[in-house]
């Protein structure tokens, strides 16, 4: 098998997800016949860096050895049996390190199987709990603008990437929506601290004024990934956590994409120093193998549903593949990665790599704005630098900087106008300069009129 044919088979079977399929015929998509580590070949035997972690789900490369060895002694016990009523060995140890490695507080885990379903657990938890309290007036969530919580629609609802959303717009729930912190719009000269607290009285007031119906407020710590790799300070999460507790509203922190190391620490919600009721994860959880999702609460939402059967209180929740055995195994040996390498700390000076390399794109004519958070780095190209004016969005200048860094054996797949790297933990400073110098040329490329 080679490229052309592959992608002539898969052309005419296949419909792939976030994609107009009439693109492919400028670009198909391109098989990939094994990974090793941060590369991915081809079946024409060209290499390609993965730069952005397969959609953020990779963190130690691909077909890691202690990943593989995991699954595989799993795969010869027990490949999945269902967890109401059973349970097994790997999904009870991976529940424990999870309860130890979150927020302290947190000591309960329901497992789903993908970033959205965890979204839905939260939101449908969060609605029960306040039923099971009594509290049968909260119905409602309050959001930010530019968040994304998955494409389900419970969790559609919550999000507000209109790119994703505006269509479905009649069969989602009505949400409470607050401007977000992003730190794009502060001030020239204003910290990213001043402008995140500067915005939060938006957020105390929708609290104030809706707290009654209002069962919780959803967030993506640090980082609104889908929308555009935005960031806020995490003064805004103490400020929130504080305000949530005021008004008797539940926080969601939504970690999905942002868990497991990728802002620098463990989870973000560390950096403030807070511990939300829910925390969601799941990209990263299997180190980018198997699909899980895990929602973390706290014992007193736990003991809310705790009670006889027949007073009708229990979550009735579940997915077919709920905590499957494989998926838990490889998270168990990513957990082991993480100890045993002491990544947190190894990934400070990859970041700061990430920053010396691309120091210079602030000096572009078409860059309003580097910004990173730990192992996120992300380049926003503008028309124009002064006013900030973007680029048509029907140009598709990312897409430009897409297609000239495949040529180059780079995986990069912009959010619009917005290069962004988020690489798996094994890359070495050597190829973050490669990235580096690729978006370089990409951008050049993209910006200079034709
Ligand atoms: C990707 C993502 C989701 C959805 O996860 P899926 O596994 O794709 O369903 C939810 N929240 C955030 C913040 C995400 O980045």
């Amino acid at each position: 098998m080679n490229n052309h044919d592959l992608m002539q088979d898969d052309l005419a079977v296949l419909w792939h997800p976030c994609s107009q399929m009439k693109d492919y015929e400028q670009l198909p998509p391109i098989p990939i016949r094994r990974g090793d580590g941060v590369w991915l070949e081809d079946y024409d035997g060209k290499y390609y860096i993965d730069a952005i972690s397969s959609w953020w789900v990779n963190l130690f490369g691909h077909a890691n050895p202690r990943i593989n060895t995991a699954i595989t002694k799993q795969l010869g016990l027990l490949e999945h049996v269902l967890l109401a009523g059973f349970s097994h060995e790997p999904a009870i140890r991976l529940a424990e390190r999870l309860v130890h490695l979150s927020p302290p507080g947190l000591t309960r885990c329901f497992y789903a199987d993908n970033g959205s379903s965890a979204v839905e657990v939260a939101l449908k938890m969060s609605y029960h709990y306040w039923r099971n309290a009594g509290q049968t007036q909260k119905n409602k969530f309050i959001t930010l603008t530019n968040s994304y919580h998955g494409e389900t629609l419970g969790a559609l609802a919550v999000g507000n990437v209109p790119l994703y959303k505006e269509i479905y717009a009649p069969l989602l729930m009505e949400t409470l929506t607050v401007t977000s912190p992003d730190c794009f719009y502060r001030e020239p000269g204003e910290s990213c601290a001043d402008y995140s607290q500067r915005l939060f009285p938006l957020m105390e007031r929708m609290l104030e004024q809706h707290c009654q119906t209002v069962c919780a407020v959803i967030v993506e710590p640090l980082v609104q990934c889908a929308g555009s790799m935005r960031m806020h300070d995490p003064v805004y999460l103490s400020l929130l956590r504080a305000a949530c507790d005021k008004y008797h509203v539940h926080l969601i922190a939504d970690e999905v994409a942002v868990g497991f190391g990728r802002t620098g620490t463990m989870f973000a919600c560390e950096q403030a120093g807070i511990t939300p009721d829910f925390l969601c994860l799941a990209k990263g959880l299997t180190g980018g193998y198997l699909p899980l999702s895990a929602v973390l609460t706290t014992s007193t939402v736990y003991q809310a549903f705790y009670d006889d059967y027949t007073k009708l209180s229990a979550f009735l929740h579940s997915h077919s593949y709920t905590g499957n055995a494989l998926a838990c195994s490889a998270a168990l040996a990513t957990l082991d990665i993480f100890s045993q390498d002491n990544v947190i700390i190894q990934n400070q000076t990859l970041a700061k790599r990430m920053h010396t390399s691309t120091l210079h794109f602030n000096d572009h004519p078409h860059v309003a704005e580097v910004r990173q958070c730990g192992m996120i780095l992300a380049i926003e190209m503008v028309k124009d630098k002064k006013t900030r004016e973007p680029f048509a969005w029907q140009e598709r200048r990312g897409r430009q900087v897409y297609r000239y860094a495949l040529e180059k054996g780079v995986l990069l797949r912009p959010l619009g106008n917005v290069v962004y790297f988020m690489p798996p933990y094994v890359i070495t400073e050597e190829q973050i300069q490669h990235l580096a110098d690729v978006a370089w040329q990409g951008i050049q490329l993209a910006t200079t009129p034709t």
